[in-house]
């Protein structure tokens, strides 16, 4: 790994450039720069710090320290890739160049974009102000400038209203909103506080979860745990120096208007959208996608415009649920069927290379998703789906059931695949372990 001259370089070429070192980014760095050997492929990436994000959750509820969930960038960078340590400022596909905020000019024969979603926290009038005051209440997961102080605020939670929102716009991991509901619930119950608390999940979805096999479990679970769930309610306000979070309503409820509710904690997953950068470039279509994501074909991961670019991750209008688990596809092997669920890492790298060959992508993703749905200290949910939010399963069993294995696999076994699997572009699917589990009778 090198990080380029600037200074003395007008242009760069590569053979692959990959904008955003994230998840996505890297991952298939590490697959391509594997392939096309040293110094071939780039992967501009601003950020000295790499996040496993899905730790998250547990790091909201001190299931697992901060510093578990970061390592440096410079650590997970494939070692024959050049990371340009610098902002994407502008694409130019027409000329197969992108120009960076120091103004390198960088041009590519083909780009992957994986550049994920931006978090809007200031889309909500005083959420920011919340946020930014060690001594208030208010706090989110989302973001690793304030992922540390929601264990902080659980822990002085004692009686009042425990709030928990989930945002209007698409996000990653939707799942991780409702998670930390149920640990702060748990948590109460463990320190004997439950019974002064009363838990409230704002969303201005009609339902809990986006899939109905998990959502009727999630509905009988909160009911059990009297948390009060509150659909089709958008925050739009945090009024912090009163503690009160100020929500619409839609019509649908018939109890259209506003409703605001005081609170001792305020868990808020912020808006989300796409970086600038993209949602500006020639790479989205505003009048198909208002929102600015990555236009792609859903099925064979390219540019719906540019044959040579390729999208990954949650920046694509694919329309999967955002996860890391999309990108990677199923994290285990599948021990009782024949389906092979590849991620989207595995049919873009397929297909780039027939593109690369001059050739036409044939391989479809199957927009497998997967939200591991903390529901305790020491259960989880395994939820899995596809694009049309068909449950999945890796395991043969019910996985709508929450269990301590699929709380062990969460804790310690992802976590683990991440940084030396997932990063590494080695998980390519469960093919070779069934092979060997039906002793290569099968493919
Ligand atoms: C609290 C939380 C819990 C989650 N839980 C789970 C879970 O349990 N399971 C799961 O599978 N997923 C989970 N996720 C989601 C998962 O982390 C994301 O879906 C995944 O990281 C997406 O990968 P990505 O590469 O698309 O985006 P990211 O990993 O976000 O990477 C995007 C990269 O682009 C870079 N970038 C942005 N703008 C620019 C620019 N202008 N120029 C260059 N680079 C730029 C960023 O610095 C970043 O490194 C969770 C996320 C959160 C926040």
């Amino acid at each position: 790994m090198r990080q380029t001259l600037r200074l003395f370089a007008d242009i760069n070429h590569y053979k692959l450039v990959i904008a955003g070192g994230g998840s996505g980014g890297i991952s298939a760095g590490s697959i391509f720069s594997r392939q096309l050997g040293k110094n071939q492929v780039a992967i501009i990436e601003p950020s000295l710090v790499h996040y496993y994000q899905p730790l998250w959750s547990l790091v909201g509820a001190g299931i697992k320290t901060f510093e578990e969930s970061a390592r440096s960038t410079a650590s997970v960078m494939p070692k024959n890739a050049v990371w340009i340590n610098d902002s994407l400022a502008k694409f130019d596909p027409e000329n197969n160049t992108v120009i960076t905020k120091s103004g390198q000019k960088i041009s590519y024969d083909y780009m992957i974009v994986s550049l994920g979603l931006k978090l809007d926290f200031d889309k909500i009038k005083g959420l920011k102000e919340g946020l930014d005051d060690p001594n208030s209440n208010v706090c989110s997961n989302y973001s690793p400038l304030t992922v540390k102080k929601t264990f902080q605020v659980m822990k002085r939670l004692k009686q009042g209203n425990a709030v928990f929102t989930f945002p209007n716009t698409s996000v990653k991991c939707a799942g991780a909103a409702q998670k930390i509901l149920y640990l702060t619930e748990d948590y109460t119950r463990i320190h004997g506080t439950r019974s002064s608390v009363n838990f409230h999940y704002m969303t201005p979805q009609p339902t809990i979860f986006m899939v109905p096999h998990y959502s009727k479990r999630l509905d009988v679970i909160i009911k059990e745990r009297g948390i009060n769930f509150h659909p089709l309610h958008s925050l739009v306000q945090v009024d912090d120096p009163h503690k009160e979070a100020k929500f619409t309503v839609a019509a649908e409820t018939g109890k259209e208007g506003a409703v605001t509710y005081n609170y001792e904690m305020l868990h808020v997953t912020p808006p989300m959208s796409v970086p600038d950068v993209l949602k500006n470039s020639p790479l989205t279509d505003l009048k198909v996608n208002p929102i600015g994501y990555m236009c792609v074909d859903k099925d064979y991961l390219c540019s719906t415009k540019y044959s040579n670019i390729f999208g990954i991750g949650d920046c694509t209008d694919a329309p999967k649920s955002r996860t890391a688990a999309a990108i990677v596809g199923q994290f285990i092997f599948r021990f009782l069927t024949d389906n092979i669920l590849t991620g989207e890492l595995r049919v873009l790298h397929k297909n780039l290379n027939l593109v690369m060959a001059g050739k036409s992508p044939i391989h479809k993703a199957s927009g497998y998703s997967s939200c591991p749905i903390v529901i305790s200290f020491n259960k989880c949910m395994l939820c899995e789906f596809d694009y049309d939010l068909t449950p999945i399963e890796t395991f043969p069993v019910d996985q709508s059931i929450p269990r301590r294995s699929m709380m062990l696999i969460k804790k310690y076994i992802l976590p683990y695949h991440y940084w030396n699997i997932f990063l590494k572009g080695y998980w390519k699917g469960p093919a070779t372990i069934r092979k060997i589990l039906h002793l290569g009778l099968k493919s």
